[in-house]
């Protein structure tokens, strides 16, 4: 059912941008542009942005937003918490990160427990959503009913994040009933699909830019799609923000941290504080992590999860190419978003000018009342669901219960 619903979304998109009264905006999510150049032929790892964003346009889109905005957005709103986790102690620590759907789900079916350990900070696709609804929608002079907001991800899990409940923070703001913050999510393949069904040639598209306000991102934003990249993005801002210096050469490449090994930590001094960092990916190796911290060796700090090995890079919804070996394929999308980052100047989520400009006409400051309401969630024990889920598959293969 799974592949259904990822082969039609894009039609749901096409059907939007064909109705006048509608207004289709969609965001790109920062691992999109290290693999979908694979679909038409290019070596893994080709930074693509311009022509992806070209090709949107191409496709009827009004609107091409980064969601590499929202992921600067993500990393202020978290390392602010984390601050407050360590310097108030009125939350537990370790600090999970809570922008992947597949770990968040995973840990409120087997984990529940850790759920006060999650950051409430919503994912870049849950708080790039009620920003457009409402900060964007209010600078472009845009009637936020007419937009259909589409997420672009390399994420087939999104398509369940942006289902939750929770994930409505717009309509209390407008008080419109039935408003969902994200409407659609399609994936790098899907996009990949209908611009071969459209008969676009991307390799001739010329490079385009996002359009503004919303399209701007620092090199933090844009590494959140490696496994590894929150952390280090987290910690650029955490250290600036906790000490009131500058944050040190070994934050822009913080090897520990880096590559491809399942479990990673580092031990950093920030300030007069000694954080124990650790980075996992895929779900057998947040296990291995997840009982270490319970049996109480050694106190962590910050705990990064992603489901999907490698990071975002290795999602569901991205290209596939049986006949190479996936590691590489990963590893070379790695290099790529991690060269992007070294290219840039704005390197530090929080020194985004356009993360400084949403706070100074929006959200006033991290952790506000209004970016409380807007970019912050809470988590559901969903551990009461396998008993149910396991009841079933009994009776369906005639077990006695
Ligand atoms: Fe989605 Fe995988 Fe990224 Fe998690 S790691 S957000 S499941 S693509």
């Amino acid at each position: 059912p799974d592949s259904i619903i990822e082969r039609d979304a894009h039609h749901a998109v096409q059907e939007a941008i064909a109705d006048p009264d509608k207004i289709v905006i969609v965001s790109t999510s920062p691992s999109v542009r290290v693999a979908l150049g694979e679909a038409f032929g290019l070596e893994p790892g080709t930074f693509v942005e311009g022509k992806m964003v070209a090709l949107l346009r191409a496709l009827g889109v009004d609107y091409v937003l980064d969601t590499n905005f929202a992921a600067d957005l993500t990393i202020v709103e978290e390392a602010s918490e984390l601050i407050e986790r360590v310097t108030s102690g009125n939350a537990p620590l370790p600090q999970f990160t809570s922008c992947c759907p597949g770990w968040v789900k995973f840990a409120e079916l087997y984990y529940p427990e850790l759920l006060p350990n999650l950051s409430t900070a919503k994912s870049p696709i849950g708080m790039q959503g009620p920003t457009i609804k409402t900060y964007f929608a209010k600078q472009k002079n845009l009637d936020p009913r007419k937009i259909v907001n589409v997420a672009l991800t390399p994420c087939t899990a999104k398509k369940f994040e942006i289902e939750r409940e929770e994930m409505c923070a717009s309509v209390d703001y407008h008080g419109i009933p039935g408003m969902r913050d994200m409407d659609l999510v399609i994936t790098t393949r899907e996009l990949a699909r209908w611009a071969k069904e459209a008969g676009i040639d991307f390799h001739s598209l010329p490079d385009a830019s996002y359009d503004d306000i919303m399209g701007r991102a620092s090199g933090a934003g844009v590494i959140f799609g490696n496994t590894g990249g929150v952390m280090e993005a987290a910690l650029r801002t955490a250290y600036e923000y906790l000490t009131g210096t500058p944050a040190p050469e070994a934050l822009y490449d913080l090897q520990p941290v880096r590559g491809y090994d399942g479990i990673r930590e580092a031990t950093l001094h920030v300030g007069e504080h000694e954080l124990n960092v650790a980075v996992v990916y895929g779900t057998a190796n947040a296990r291995t992590l997840i009982e270490r911290v319970k049996n109480g060796g050694k106190q962590y700090h910050f705990i990064e999860v992603m489901a999907c090995p490698g990071g975002c890079i290795g999602g569901g919804g991205q290209p596939k190419d049986l006949l190479k070996d996936a590691d590489q394929i990963r590893q070379s999308r790695i290099s790529g978003l991690y060269a992007r980052d070294a290219s840039l100047t704005v390197r530090k989520s929080h020194e985004n000018p356009d993360i400084k400009l949403v706070y100074e006409q929006f959200y006033g400051q991290p952790l506000s009342e209004m970016a409380e309401k807007m970019l912050h969630t809470i988590y559901t024990d969903r551990s009461n669901t396998l008993h149910v889920r396991g009841e079933h598959i009994m009776k369906k293969w005639k077990c006695k219960v």
